[in-house]
């Protein structure tokens, strides 16, 4: 029988309890992975990585699948056929306030991270939700 793949849900958490007793709890519903939207419709299937962005000293660490909103699904794709991520990029750091080297330290960590996903991807995208 084949195994179920683990279904990862993101959510966007508030630490809540009181000293000692400390817990987060989710205060939207699962997320996309690229751009934070409400509402992912795709699962794909990844295996755990974790690779050092260049800009920080801490290894960013993933644990299986990544779930994609519809606009990143498609960009997702398109970087598939041409390995340009850029696109990618540009939409999930438009909710980001920074700008000059700021900005683009961060496009620089998230094309290593990105580029690390696509290497790491594991089958085709389905449908989720
Ligand atoms: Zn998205």
């Amino acid at each position: 029988m084949a195994k179920e793949p683990r279904r990862r849900r993101v959510h966007v958490t508030q630490v809540v309890g009181e000293k000692g007793h400390r817990y987060e709890e989710p205060v939207t519903p699962p997320i996309c992975d690229f751009c934070a939207d409400i509402g992912p419709a795709w699962d794909y299937p990844c295996e755990s990585f974790q690779v050092m962005p260049p800009s920080v000293r801490v290894p960013f660490a993933s644990h299986e699948n990544w779930l994609a909103c519809d606009p990143c699904h498609e960009l997702i794709q398109q970087a598939i056929e041409t390995g340009d991520v850029d696109s990618l990029i540009a939409r999930m750091t438009s909710s980001f306030p920074l700008r000059g080297k700021e900005l683009a330290l961060l496009r620089r960590d998230m094309r290593v991270i990105y580029g690390e996903f696509l290497a790491r991807r594991t089958g085709d995208p389905e449908p989720w939700g």
